[in-house]
């Protein structure tokens, strides 16, 4: 179990495909007991050598331990990255990230930027002297006007959340070399399943693989994979380690399972979505619907360039009459869970502007439209939660009428 030979057996060759690598990737069959499930070590702390070394490369689980290193492993194989560091949470690996950024350093974000990654932007890093600058991923023209003499990074978030707007990674990367800015992507919704960002130019994607990687509604983490050993990969380890916001072995485990099955239940999810989002759209109580697998989504063709194998299992929706119909429909919906977070196997559905986090606001001053309503898809079949969907609408009509 030598860090060095954590390199698995993994039968890899040019021709080896992704969903192959995500079964195989950071695993081997136990040399001490055979075991086929990759063991869990609990132990916070490991033996020294004779010669006071560390043999087996760990020595304090803050900094290292086997299922987090082989879920790193795993990570960097699939992204196609350099390094890459399990923290834990998904904030966690962003605040990681930006920890690169010295006083009077700038970051630029789009406008519709995660509420957490806002707030962590407004609450701390701008009291430490770093400011936040923000564009609108729908017009890439104006990018390059918002970028200062300080601007160090530009952040993505494609698709966002909850929005599903989306950013043209490989364009945004030619923008960020040309100003020696550092390219940050957040690819939660879509994964390495659907999309590739260090592939397309960025220097480091991060997910909150509490959604859809870990994808059981039941660990919080994060993940960051860097193209390169650079100095950003290097201060988001160290922050990782000063800050201990390191994930205990059983949640990497349950992370690295997590990785095995992702293909399938992602590409089933994003089919689900889209046939629910086109069902959404013949919908008379339906104002608008946010899907970047629709034709009449703005960014259709860029997402249809940047992604593949589907659009993730994210959607949204606002009502015609607003937020007071959101509220009756969120609540008469019987297979959807009415429940923040998403990527999950069973599907939920939300009120996004009354959520807690929403009422906290994140500092920028952009606002959730009122009666957006977000769906996470699960694995339910597409038909019952089509259904499911129609009894609710049916259900606001009769209480309009009533
Ligand atoms: C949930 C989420 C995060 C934060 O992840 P946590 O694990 O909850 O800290 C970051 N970015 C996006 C896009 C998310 O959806």
């Amino acid at each position: 179990m030598n860090k060095d030979t954590l390199a698995i057996s993994c039968p890899q060759d040019e021709e080896t495909h992704l969903a192959t690598l995500s079964v195989h990737a950071g695993r081997m069959v136990d040399e001490a007991t055979g075991s086929v499930a990759l063991p869990i070590h609990m132990s916070t702390n490991f033996e020294r050598g004779q010669d006071e070394g560390y043999p087996k490369g760990f020595f304090y689980s803050t900094f290292g331990n086997p299922n987090r290193a082989w879920l790193e492993e795993a990570m960097v194989k699939l992204e196609g990255g350099s390094a890459a560091i399990a923290t834990s949470s998904g904030m966690a690996a962003i605040a990681c990230v930006l920890s690169v950024l010295a006083p009077g350093d700038r970051v630029l974000a789009p406008k519709d930027l995660f509420q957490g990654s806002a707030r962590l932007l407004n609450d701390q890093f701008r009291q430490w002297g770093v400011q936040a600058d923000f564009f609108d991923p729908r017009h890439p023209g104006e990018l390059e006007s918002h970028i200062r003499e300080r601007t160090r990074m530009i952040w993505l978030d494609t698709p966002s959340n909850p929005l599903l707007r989306i950013s043209d990674i490989a364009s945004v990367s030619k923008v960020a070399k040309a100003h020696r800015c550092w390219l940050a992507v957040d690819s939660t919704l879509a994964t390495f399943a659907l999309q590739q960002p260090l592939r397309l130019g960025a220097d480091v994607v991060i997910h909150a693989a509490t959604k859809f990687i870990a994808g059981h509604s039941d660990v919080v983490n994060g993940l960051a994979v860097f193209r390169e050993q650079s100095q950003l990969f290097k201060s988001a380890e160290s922050f990782r380690a000063n800050l201990g916001a390191v994930p205990s072995p059983m949640d990497c485990w349950l992370v690295h399972r997590g990785l095995t099955t992702l293909w399938i239940r992602i590409q089933r999810q994003s089919q689900t979505a889209l046939r629910i989002a086109e069902w959404l759209e013949t919908r008379d109580e339906v104002d608008k619907v946010f899907y970047p697998g629709l034709q009449t989504h703005e960014s259709h063709k860029i997402a249809r360039e940047q992604m593949d194998g589907g659009f993730g299992g994210i959607l949204a929706f606002i009502l015609k009459d607003g937020s007071r119909s959101a509220t009756r429909l969120v609540n008469a919906t019987k297979l959807f869970t009415k429940a923040s977070s998403l990527g999950g196997t069973e599907s939920l559905i939300e009120h996004r502007s009354t959520s807690p986090i929403q009422i906290l606001g994140n500092g920028t001053g952009q606002q959730i439209p009122p009666g957006l309503i977000r769906l996470s898809l699960g694995l339910e079949d597409a038909d019952d939660l089509t259904r499911d969907l129609e009894r609710a609408f049916e259900a606001l009509g009769q209480s309009q009428t009533a």
